[in-house]
This record gives structure tokens, sequence and C-alpha cells, in this order.
């Protein structure tokens, strides 16, 4: 007998092909089921959406059949296609390239003998187990009562907590309470970076043994990250640390989700299906009933209004527990144990001052005590231009419409966003000058000059000042990351220079003092939501001084600026988030911005800026009249960095008061581009995209 199955496949995105495809079975298979199946000439991994119903004889002849299974692998729950299809459905992509992209990428070229082999393997624990320890640390009273809403209340919930009140404390009680409801439970716990993943894990590996915790993200090998999935899926993982494609990881016995950080844009992912992870965190935790609990000391402008306590008249759809306190710091008074901020103001240094003289002297007695310094500038390279004085020339990329930046360390010129990388011209490629110059700072110079200015303070053991740098130039190499940080932890660093990179999360132990050199650059940028980012850096960044409060040492953050008075300033002085949050989200709501309004943005990619905006101009005349009271069309306008590589950028913005309604004409906008792209007319568009809920506008 014949069975008709529907199964998600991942179809060119181009082909329009987006809902499950038919095939036939000699044998049933559960929805859920893994299986290999033909789909052109190739054959692909699928997943069993369902049964389906007989197509029509004259197709049915044609119909192709399930050319193989997997034995012993159990079928994806029916959570994890509830959510798979949520995703899809919000984020307006194909179901099978979602399902397929929530799959292990070596699950593709096994077949079921392979996979068996594996699977048996699996049987016999490769991970040497370590005993887990009981908890011995007396909870705070924050800790403490965040604890007791975790335990009895459904949440979801908004854990504010201060840098170093023990956040993860919380998470690892939470989990145990969790794993404990029942013998199959499982945790998610969500980071947004891969190199957070290590720290975390060894905190987790301890407390409940290394056995019981995987890491996944796609830093792993294509080994590593089938066995992490595998674990996850047969429930073997209890415990799982990951980036955000671990949101969409199988877990059946899934009873907590942890989001730490919950503000950090790496949560969105950026290209084919643009998931926010922790969005679909939320979902996952309300229709699979696990509870979620998102992190952070500067919670996301959405989370914060989401969780603003109905009792103050706010939206109570999350539930907020404060931790304000660092664990260390007295329980009750102004001391939370923070570190202190100091504004320079730069209008009062000699123009060009690179570190004001009060700020290199506070660096200079830090480092000749021993303690360390983190300084942070958001730029790589030694100089963002290169220029010449005489005739005006620019290092502008000739595919970009950027400027290359110049590395002194192998004397190029690179385009980071192309990828372009030249030697640095002898003279000026226009006329000829040989005196040409560089405009602006970044880590290169920042670090070399730092040695100079420290020439003359020695370490207390009388040895010359350790300078160091980690941006995404020094840690290209596998491993190089983890290495530099081991140095700063060893004590081998003494003034480390970095991009935001080093601000995220890592727990420096003597880090007295943290700057940041040039950070205003934020305050006037055209994106709306520039500030909330340059609030939580440095704040995060502040959060790196003085982890070890019992140490003695008073630690300071500095900002170097030309607008100490900058209200973002004021509040980040007196570690107010709410206050800042209060003055964004009023500002917001008057100009009808998220989280007031929901967004999604058209973009298209083409040779030409012409074509690239007809395309969305043709889009735009084919949606006219479609819930027109509801959702408002933008013009089409180029990206800021509007040519990339040659490609022109452009996208339209959408927004509407109505989440509801902005999907509706998404969903039906998505058939009319497919069609107009196909059309001759518009030929020349290389690709295009809808991103719902944008990060960058
Ligand atoms: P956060 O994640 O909020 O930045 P952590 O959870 O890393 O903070 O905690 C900061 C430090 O305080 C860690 O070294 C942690 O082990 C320690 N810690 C957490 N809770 C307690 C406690 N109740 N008593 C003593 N130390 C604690
Ligand atoms: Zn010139
Ligand atoms: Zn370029």
């Amino acid at each position: 007998m014949t069975h008709w199955l529907s199964i998600a496949v991942s179809t060119p995105a181009h082909s329009g092909l987006e809902g499950p495809l038919t095939y036939h079975a000699a044998e049933p298979l559960a929805p859920g089921s893994v299986v290999r199946v033909p789909l052109g000439r190739r054959e692909v991994l699928g997943v069993v959406w369902g049964a389906a119903e007989p197509p029509p004889p004259e197709l049915a002849a044609q119909a192709r059949g399930v050319a193989g299974t997997f034995e012993g692998l159990p079928p994806l729950t029916e959570d994890w296609r509830r959510l798979i299809e949520f995703t899809a459905r919000y984020y307006q992509r194909g179901l099978g390239e979602v399902a397929l992209a929530a799959l292990p990428p070596q699950l593709r070229t096994l077949n079921g003998v392979q996979l068996a082999r594996r699977l048996r393997r699996r049987a016999a624990p490769a991970t040497e187990d370590t005993p887990e320890t009981p908890e011995t640390i007396a909870l705070s009273e924050d800790q403490t009562l965040a604890l007791a809403e975790i335990g009895t209340q459904p949440g979801p919930f908004l854990l504010f907590g201060a840098t170093g009140s023990g956040k993860t404390e919380v998470y690892m009680r939470a989990a145990r309470a969790a794993l404990a409801s029942a013998p199959a439970a499982q945790v998610l716990v969500l980071v947004p970076e891969i190199n957070l993943t290590p720290q975390l894990q060894a905190r987790f590996a301890e407390r409940f043994g290394a056995a019981a915790v995987v890491a996944l993200h796609s830093g792993l090998t294509p080994a590593q990250r089938l066995a992490a999935w595998l674990a996850a899926h047969l429930g073997q993982a209890r415990i799982v640390l990951g980036t955000r494609v671990a949101v969409l990881a199988s877990l059946p016995g899934l009873r907590l989700i942890v989001v730490d950080e919950e503000h950090d844009p790496s949560y969105k992912q950026q290209e084919g299906a643009r998931y926010s992870a922790r969005d679909l965190a939320l979902y996952r935790g309300k229709h699979g009933g696990a509870r979620v609990i998102l992190g952070s000391a500067t919670p996301s402008l959405e989370s914060w209004h989401a969780s603003a306590p109905a009792a103050e008249g706010g939206v109570g759809r999350y539930q907020r527990l404060a931790m304000p306190r660092r664990i260390g710091a007295p329980t009750h008074g102004a001391d939370a144990g923070l570190p202190r901020v100091r504004r320079v103001d730069m209008t009062h240094q000699p123009k060009g001052t690179l570190i004001a003289p009060p700020l290199l002297a506070a660096i200079g007695e830090r480092v000749a005590r021993g303690e360390q310094v983190l300084l942070l500038l958001n730029r790589r390279g030694w100089a963002p231009v290169l220029h010449c004085a005489d005739c005006g020339w620019k290092s502008e990329c000739p595919h970009c419409s950027a400027y290359r930046v110049f590395h002194k360390i192998d004397r190029s010129l690179r385009c980071h966003h192309c990828g372009l990388s030249q030697p640095v011209p002898r003279a000026c490629p226009a006329c000829g000058n040989l005196d040409i110059g560089t405009l602006g700072r970044g880590t290169e110079q920042l670090q070399e000059q730092m040695g100079e200015l420290l020439a003359a303070i020695a370490r207390p053991d009388g040895t010359p000042v350790r300078i160091a740098r980690i941006d995404a130039d020094s840690t290209r190499g596998k491993g190089q990351l983890e290495a530099q940080l081991a140095q700063v932890h060893a004590g081998e660093v003494d003034v480390l220079v970095g991009t935001q990179m080093v601000a995220k999360g890592h727990d420096f132990r003597r880090v007295g003092l943290v700057a940041a050199v040039q950070p205003d650059g934020a305050l006037f940028s055209s994106d709306f939501r520039a500030p909330e980012r340059l609030f939580a850096l440095l704040m995060q960044a502040a959060g790196r001084a003085g982890r070890d409060v019992g140490s003695g040492i008073a630690s300071e953050m500095w900002v170097q600026t030309f607008h100490p008075q900058h209200p973002l300033y004021e509040a980040l002085k007196a570690h107010d988030y709410p206050g800042f949050a209060a003055r964004q989200l009023s500002e917001r709501a008057e100009a009808g911005l998220p989280p007031f309004s929901f967004l999604a943005l058209l973009r298209a990619e083409a040779r030409s800026q012409q074509a690239a905006q007809d395309f969305l101009g043709a889009v735009a005349e084919a949606a006219q009249g479609m819930e027109a009271d509801q959702v408002q069309w933008y013009p089409p306008v180029p990206l800021t960095v509007q040519r990339v590589a040659g490609i022109e950028r452009v996208q339209m913005l959408l927004e509407s008061p109505s989440r509801a309604a902005l999907q509706r004409l998404l969903a039906a906008c998505r058939p009319l581009a497919h069609a107009l792209r196909a059309s001759p007319a518009h030929r020349a568009i290389v690709r295009w995209a809808i991103d719902v809920d944008p990060l960058q506008v």
C-alpha cells in the first residue's frame, strides 16, 4: 500500500516552492521523521511534516518515493515542528529551508547505515564524566528573591541584574530546579558569542558534571556539531549551551530557556531566515511549556518595555526581577559595588589628543601597582582613512562606498566591507605627492602609541609595561582569541587595547580601570538604536572593571567625550539604566518607533542603484492598497554603505502599529516579489530579502 507524505525539503529560494512537497513511501512514516528524498537530480534530506492527500492520478504517476530513512533516530517532536513553522511564517522564509537549516549540516552527507553507526557509538558516552558538585555558596538576598519568583511564577522573566550581581548563579540554580522537575528535563542556555561558551561551559560542567553539558554553535566542526545535536535530540545532554543557532535545536525535554545578555544584537541572524533567537526563545517557551529567563544589565528597550510592571501602568507581559547590587557590595546604601564613571571633557584638550593627561596618569598609576587596564576603541586597523593633503585624494575602495583602512602591521590598505587588500601606495595615486598621511585612529595605532606614552612607567617588578591588542585582526586564526584571553587572565598583559569584542562578558579579574577612548560617534548616528547600543556597550565595558570587588581596588570607568553633559553619559555616570530607558522610550513613543510600532525592511541588491530602486518600487506598486490603513510604506533608499563589492544595496521600510497587519502584508508581498524578480524587467536584481523586526534601519 502507498503512503502519501508531505515532506519539508530545502528548495532553492528563487524556485518559489516554499511549502512541503508530496512523496510516497511503502511504509507509514511518523511526522518528524528525518528521511532522504530525491529532489531534481539530487538526493536531499527532508523532514516528514505529515500525511498528504493522494495526488490526482496524472500527478501521482510522476510523484517520487522516499529514498531512505534513519533507523534509530527518533522523530522530531510536534513542538519542534510548530517552532519551525512559526519561524518560517513569521520571518517570511520557506518551511523546508528553515527546517533543514536547523539540522546539523553533516546529517545531509550520511546515509542510514552511517548514522546508525554513530548512534551506536553514542550509546557509550564519549565524554569522561565528572562528578556534580552541590550548591555550597549562600545566595544573596536579590538572588534568593529572584529564584523564588522563577520557581513559582510562569514568567517569562527579565532578570535585570548589574554586571557581577550573580546572574549566572541564578541561571544555574534555576537549571537545577528545572532538571529536577522531570527525569528527561532539559535546559537551553543561549549566549551571544561563541567565545563566551568555553567559560560558561566550564562553570556548568563543574556544577552539573561534564557529560550533562554540551555546547552547540557554528564554531564546531561538522562532526562535533552532529554529535552535540544528537546528544540534545536524544536527551543525553541535559544542558545545552549555545549561540543563536541553538534556539532551533531539537530538545524534546526542554523545560527552561535562558537568554543571557538578551539585548545583544548577535541574537539576530543577518542572512537567510533573519530570525531573532531571543524572540524565538520566548515563542518556544510559551508554546513548548518551558520557562524563559532573559538576563541583562542593559535590557533591550523592547524587553524593558514589555516588562514594565502592570501596577505602574506598564505592559506587564514579562516579569521583571531586579538585582542591582554586585556580589560582595554592601547590601544597602548607595554603594552597589559598581565602578565610578568619570568623564573627560575633550573640548578642553589640545586638538588631536589621544589620551587626556588625567586619564594617562590614572592608567600609569594602575599599571605601576600591577593592575590591568582595558582601553576600548571600536575601530580596528591603524587609521580608518589614508589621504593626500595636496589634492584631497582619500583611500576609497573602488568597489564599495567606503574608505579602505590603513593597516600598518602589513602596510596594507584593506576594505572592511569587500576584503580588498592592496599594498599602501608610496605616493598619492592621484597626484604623486610623497607626503600622504592618515586621518583618525584605530586599535593598531592606539596600541603603538600607548607603548610610547607609557614608556617611562614600570611594572611593580621594574619591567616594562606589556600592551596587547584584541580585535578581529588579532584573532583571525583558530584558537588565537582563546590564547590571547588566557594571557590576559594569567596577568601577562598590563594594558589591553580592544574593540567591542573585549567588552562582552569576559570575567577579567584584575582590571581596575576601563576607558572608552572615543565613543561619541554613536551619539549622533542616524540609526535610532545607536544610543541604546552605545549605552549597553559602555555599561558592559564598565562591567569588566573591578569584578573582584574583594580585592579592595576602587574600580573606574573613564569616558573621553566632547559632550560630557549628554544625557546618555549622565545616565551612565549614575548607572541609571532605568532613567536612560525611560527617556529613550518616550522618544520612541513620540516618533512611533519600536516597541511602539513594528517594522520590516524589503531589501534589494543589483548592479545599479536604479535597478534595485525600481524593483522595490514595483513591489510597492503591486502591493498598493493592501492593508493601506495599517501599514505605512517609505520610499526605497540606499543603505548607509550603499555599494559593497560593486553591488548596490537598497532598502524600503514598512511600518505598522499592528504586527498582524504587517505580517499579512509581507506574506502577500512575497509571491509578488518572486514574480517580479522572475520577469525580464527586473533581470538586474541579484537578490532580495525581507527582514522582519530589523535591528539596523
Ligand atoms: P553576572 O553574570 O551577573 O555578571 P556572575 O554570575 O558571573 O555575575 O557572578 C559574579 C561573581 O560572583 C562570580 O565569580 C560568581 O561565582 C560570584 N557569585 C555569584 N553569586 C554569589 C554568591 N551568592 N556568593 C558569593 N559569590 C557569588
Ligand atoms: Zn594627491
Ligand atoms: Zn570594498
